[in-house]
């Protein structure tokens, strides 16, 4: 079956039946109605029980060309590689952000197996490297993931950590474009109560009653009596 992948239409060439062997919907998007089995049985003979002179042909615009790369390499090799055999940040990181596509992927073909290692690789890039994604990319990252994915979360908890770091004096104000999604603003919340553990503030209806007040020359009801009374 002849792929192509990306807006740039990269091509590979693969094994339709090892497609089929691995995911149930690819077998059912190159088979159509036939049963998989028609394809698994064959070994590798090239029929498919279609006519020859009909090619299969896969497209995948909207797929990332690395993440279908580390499939490809995963299908006839049999393994992720792991991003720790990398040697610098910048290229832990691109291997990251390819593990992230090869998860989209998965997540698409239902590949279970292949996108917990991809996570896997992701996160262990992401801590090998000490970086981040910066708010753009994580806001599209977030975007790109389905509610309840396990990326949509990561990204949320990368981001409450970011805020919450002592070290750092930059608050929320970075991840504004993120809040655009009021759901990304009430997720984060919640991910900043549940990494603190939650925590009672000051009760605000109870003492510190000049914090609240109007005062002209940005003093105190006292500093204010005790100016009247000095005269
Ligand atoms: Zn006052």
């Amino acid at each position: 079956v002849d792929v192509f992948v990306g807006p740039s239409r990269r091509r590979w060439t693969l094994h339709a039946n090892l497609l089929c062997h691995h995911s149930e919907p690819l077998a059912a998007q190159l088979l159509g109605d036939q049963s998989p089995d028609a394809l698994s049985s064959n070994g590798h003979s090239p029929s498919l029980g279609s006519p020859p002179e009909a090619p299969l042909t896969l497209d995948l615009p909207e797929e990332d060309p690395a993440g279908f790369e580390l499939l490809v390499k995963w299908l006839y090799q049999g393994k992720l590689d792991s991003v720790s055999r990398l040697a610098n940040d910048e290229q832990k990181y691109d291997y990251a952000v390819a593990c992230h596509k090869l998860y989209l992927l998965c997540d698409r073909f239902e590949l279970r197996q292949l996108k917990n290692q991809a996570i896997d690789e992701y996160r262990k890039g992401l801590s090998e490297a000490r970086l981040v994604p910066d708010a753009t990319e994580l806001n599209e990252i977030y975007r790109a993931s389905p509610a309840e994915s396990a990326f949509r979360k990561l990204m949320v908890q990368i981001a409450a950590r970011q805020i919450m770091d002592p070290d750092s004096e930059r608050g929320a104000d970075q991840y504004r474009s993120c809040f655009e999604d009021p759901e990304f603003a009430v997720e984060l919340v919640d991910a900043i109560k549940l990494g603190t553990g939650g925590r009672l503030f000051e009760d605000p209806t109870e003492g510190g009653a000049c914090s609240w007040h109007d005062h002209s020359n940005g003093g105190s009801c006292n500093t204010k009596a005790k100016h009247k009374q000095g005269k």
